[in-house]
Formats: structure tokens, C-alpha cells, sequence
């Protein structure tokens, strides 16, 4: 699959290591085109090369928006070489092919940073260039697109074996459709700000328009929703059967309870999810789907008023009329039975959402996140651990019962905003303590609201006495543990790996606690 390297063309505006990478290219035996700056500069070098406009047969024209756009060129990037009627095409018409294409876009968004005027930052939107890279890239099956001076160097490293191998070609693609992408949306977002428009409705993101909305987090702000077309199950491909639009706040919290539900595979069996503000208030497993909702509910009453519910697998009669037995704003499942959908839809107010199933929380991804004058992007947390995972490191050694909960509290533990305590028993959260700034306030809070609960409940003790606790990051110091032990916690899944591992672990050991280290931190911020 190597490709061979005959003819490059040349047309960049950055001409930061051009020379010295024509200069190989042509030392390697390849022929060099090149458009009027880019030729210019390379002549200078002392190199050979032949101008564009010998190839098309038509001047560069109309201040430059025109020197490349030509079958000549085209033709030359886009045929299939193993095609006969491409090959024959090119004969007819006097087509060379193009083997590599090295091009860097007009300085479109140093022209906005540079405040310039509207007209010269509409002169420094490329034409051609996105279209050959696009072209090359589109064949990579033949062609190299070089689109980064810092690829140079992976194209010299190739001459030798005399040219580029697929897997290197369809790299560099990937590499320059991310960049015309990024090159449009910066047009499209600095077109908004000349129009005054934030133009949230016709943002240049790379979906699907799918929703506007009233408005967004709060009612002074615009907000849309869109699809990534990935067909995923979850919010975005939901089919809705009952209630008004989902809000943007609606969407965001049905995403975080699906999925966190669907951390729990249905063959392992039920299990229900309840949201608040994009935390869960309640999880829990059951023999039904009902017990689950039933044992979730139970963990914070309070706060599932009004709250979004997911569940993993199909609405049964039983589990409708126990989650219509208060307000909730959203329940989202994989199906729903007839018997369901006749209890909920005496709930005019519920939005109920079903999916094709659920999502797959193993499944690699990327997540976005805004910062002022940037971006951050990161793998989507993947992270799993099972029992063969896990050190003790106490003197007692966790009970089968307790491990059980240990690693299903971790799993709801990677979903609840850092700094995350969450307390276990028996298969279902009887304490979350969520985005609090100390982790001794989270595991404070979680052991409070499990007080009350069994206040509320009249219970004889708070549902924390027995259970297991878990910490999405290890504790810095002993006293977040002493609290969950004097809430009643037996034992303690954490990352380890804090400074003063050894005070903790002493505490553990006093309190005749069980303490797993994961080695796997779950910060969610
Ligand atoms: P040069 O400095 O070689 O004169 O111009 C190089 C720049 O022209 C590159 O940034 C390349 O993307 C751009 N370019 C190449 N062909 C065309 C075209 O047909 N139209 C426009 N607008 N830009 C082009």
C-alpha cells in the first residue's frame, strides 16, 4: 500500500520550514508545483519548479481567489489510480497525477485576531486551499495531504521506502478534514460576531440542529440542541411519547442519569437511577424494576421531587405507578409496556422517553469543555475496575456482601460530581454527597441527609448504619474517613495514593474497617 512519491504540489501561506522540505522532496527525484508565493519562494531557495499556472493553463486571477480551482489540479488529486476510466480520463485530457499535496490555509483567524477590517478578513477566507485538501484527503487511498508544517518531518521519514504507506495517508486525512472543519467554524463564528449573534441556533458544530429551545440553563440565555448523527442510544435519539419539549437543563440531567443506568448491565438485573441537577440522589438495584425505583427513591425523598429518572430495561405497569406516585420531570428507559404507557399518560406533565437501548459505557469518546480563550478535550472516563482490581489494604479483608456494594458504590461514585462520597448498602445508595470543595464536607453532608431520611422514614437507625462507602479520589486525610465510620460505614473503596495513605489506613484499621484501593481516581468536576 506504499504510494509513490512523483509529483508534489506546494501552495502554503505559513512558510515555516518550506525550503528545507521542498529541497529534500526534490533531492528524492520529486517534481514540484507550486502556486505564485509559495514558487517565489522556493526559486529563491534555488529550487526547480513549475508554476500552477503552466499546469491549468490560466493565470492566478482576481487578487489570488482563483489559482488552483482547475480539473488540471482537481483531476490530478482526485483520481483513482487503479480506475481505467480515471486513468483514461486523465490521458484525454492531459491530467498529471498529484501524489502529495502540501498546503497551509490563508491566516484566516490571525486575520480576526489582528482585529482587521471586515473586508480583509472576508480576502483571507481560502477557497482553493480547503479544496484540495479535501480532495487529497478524500483520496488518501493514493495521495498524501500534508496540511501542518510539523508533518514535514513524517513525509521525509517516508521517502526513502518511496512514499507513504495507507495507514500514514489516511492519518494525515483525518488530520486535514479536522482541519478545514476548524477552519469553517472559525468563518461561521466570527460571521455571528460581525452579525452581533451568538447564534447558538446556527452554531458551527459538527451535528445536527435537532432542537431550539425556549431558552437554556436560565431564561436569559438561547440555547439549541444538537445530534452528532453517531445514532447512539440515549437523549439525543430518544423517541418521545408524552409532555412538553425537554428543556436544556431536561436533556442535561436525562444524559447524566442514562448514563449512569447504563453502568448496569440488564442481564445483571434492574436498576433505576434518579437525577438531580446532573447528580444522582438515588441508585439502586432490585428484584424488579419497581424495587429499584422504590430503593432509589428511598435514598433522598427530598430531593427526587421533580427529578429525572432512568431505568434499564423496559417500564413495566408496576414500576409507572410507583414513579407516578410523586412529580417527576423526565423518565427515560429502554421501552415501555402498554400497561406503562397507560399509567403515565394519566401524567400529562411527564416526559417519557424510550430508546433503543442503552449506551455503552465502554465505548471510547471525546468531551469537550469550554475555557476562556480555549478548549479542553479529553478521552471520555472509560474506567472500570472489577474485584481482581482492588488492594486491601486494611487487616480485615472486605465480606462478599460488602465487595459487592464496594464496587457498585464506586461505579455510581464516577458519576457524581467531585468531590464525590457515596454511601452503599445492600445494592442501592443510602447517602451521596456531591461537588462539595472538601471531600470531609461531602462525606458530612451524605451521613446528614441519611439521618434525616430515617427521621423522616421513622426508622429506628439512618440507612448508613452497615454500609460501605465510596470516594472518587482518595482521602487526603484520616478525618473524611473517621466521619463515614461514625456514620456506620464497615467499609471503603478510594484510589489511595494520598501522602498520608498510612494515617488512613491506620484509621481504617481502628475503626475495624475494610479498605480497598482502587488505583483509579473518578474525578468528574
Ligand atoms: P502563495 O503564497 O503560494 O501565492 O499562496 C498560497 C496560499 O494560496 C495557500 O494558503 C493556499 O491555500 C491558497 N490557495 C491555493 N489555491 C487557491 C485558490 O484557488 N483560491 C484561493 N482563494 N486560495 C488558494
Amino acid at each position: 500500500d506504499t504510494a509513490p512519491l512523483k509529483t508534489a504540489l506546494l501552495s502554503v501561506s505559513d512558510k515555516t520550514g518550506l525550503t528545507e522540505f521542498a529541497a529534500a522532496l526534490a533531492g528524492a527525484g520529486v517534481r514540484l508545483l507550486s502556486t505564485g508565493g509559495t514558487a517565489k519562494a522556493l526559486r529563491d531557495a534555488g529550487l526547480e519548479v513549475t508554476d500552477v499556472a503552466e499546469v491549468t493553463g490560466f493565470p492566478e486571477m482576481m487578487d489570488g481567489r482563483v489559482k488552483t480551482l482547475h480539473p488540471a489540479v482537481h483531476g490530478g488529486l482526485l483520481a483513482l489510480r487503479d480506475n481505467p476510466e480515471h486513468v483514461a480520463a486523465m490521458k484525454a485530457h492531459g491530467i498529471g497525477a498529484i501524489d502529495l499535496l502540501v498546503v497551509n490555509l490563508y491566516p484566516f483567524e490571525a486575520t480576526v485576531a489582528a482585529g482587521a477590517d471586515y473586508d480583509t478578513c472576508i480576502e483571507n477566507i481560502d477557497i482553493g486551499g480547503p479544496a484540495m485538501i479535501r480532495a487529497a484527503a478524500k483520496n488518501h487511498a493514493h495521495v498524501a495531504v500534508v496540511t501542518d508544517p510539523e508533518d514535514y518531518a513524517t513525509i521525509l521519514a517516508a521517502l526513502p521506502g518511496g512514499g507513504t504507506d495507507l495507514a500514514t495517508r489516511k492519518r494525515l486525512a483525518q488530520i486535514a478534514y479536522a482541519r478545514t472543519a476548524a477552519y469553517d467554524t472559525a468563518v461561521s463564528t466570527w460571521m455571528a460576531g460581525a452579525l452581533g449573534e451568538t447564534a447558538p441556533r446556527r452554531a458551527a458544530v459538527a451535528g445536527r440542529l435537532a432542537q431550539t429551545m425556549r431558552y437554556g440553563e436560565n431564561p436569559h440565555q438561547q440555547a439549541a440542541f444538537y445530534t452528532d448523527g453517531s445514532g447512539r442510544p440515549g437523549v439525543a435519539t430518544a423517541v418521545q411519547h408524552q409532555g412538553k419539549a425537554l428543556s436544556y437543563n431536561n436533556i442535561n440531567d436525562t444524559d447524566a442519569a442514562f448514563e449512569l443506568v447504563a453502568e448496569f448491565a440488564p442481564q445483571d438485573g434492574p436498576a433505576c437511577v434518579i437525577v438531580k441537577h446532573a447528580n444522582p440522589c438515588g441508585v439502586a438495584r432490585g428484584a424488579t424494576l419497581a424495587e429499584a425505583y422504590g430503593r432509589a427513591f428511598d435514598c433522598d425523598r427530598t430531593s427526587a421531587f421533580g427529578g429525572i429518572i432512568a431505568l434499564n430495561g423496559v417500564v413495566d405497569g408496576p414500576t409507572a405507578e410507583a414513579i407516578t406516585g410523586i412529580f417527576s420531570e423526565v423518565v427515560i428507559a429502554p421501552g415501555a409496556d402498554d400497561d406503562a404507557m397507560r399509567v403515565f399518560a394519566g401524567k400529562k406533565n411527564l416526559r417519557l422517553l424510550t430508546t433503543a437501548g442503552l449506551p455503552d459505557p465502554a465505548a471510547p469518546g471525546t468531551t469537550w469543555r469550554q475555557v476562556s480563550g480555549g478548549y479542553l478535550v479529553q478521552d471520555k472516563d472509560t474506567g472500570r475496575i472489577a474485584a481482581e482490581d482492588l488492594k486491601v489494604v486494611t487487616k480485615r479483608a472486605p465480606t462478599d456482601a460488602e465487595l459487592a456494594d464496594l464496587l457498585f458504590a464506586w461505579r455510581v461514585a464516577k458519576h457524581v460530581k467531585s468531590n464525590a462520597i457515596v454511601y452503599v448498602k445492600d445494592g442501592a445508595t443510602v447517602g451521596v454527597g456531591a461537588g462539595q470543595m472538601s471531600r470531609v464536607d461531602s462525606t458530612r453532608i451524605a451521613a446528614r441527609k441519611a439521618r434525616d431520611m430515617a427521621e423522616a422514614m421513622g426508622l429506628p437507625a439512618p440507612l448508613t448504619e452497615g454500609s460501605v462507602v465510596a470516594s472518587d479520589a482518595f482521602f487526603p486525610f484520616a478525618d473524611g474517613l473517621v466521619t463515614a465510620a461514625e456514620a456506620g460505614a464497615t467499609a471503603v473503596i478510594q484510589p489511595g495514593g494520598s501522602m498520608r495513605d498510612d494515617e488512613v489506613i491506620a484509621a481504617a484499621d481502628a475503626a475495624g474497617l475494610a479498605m480497598v484501593f482502587t488505583g483509579m481516581r473518578h474525578f468528574r468536576h
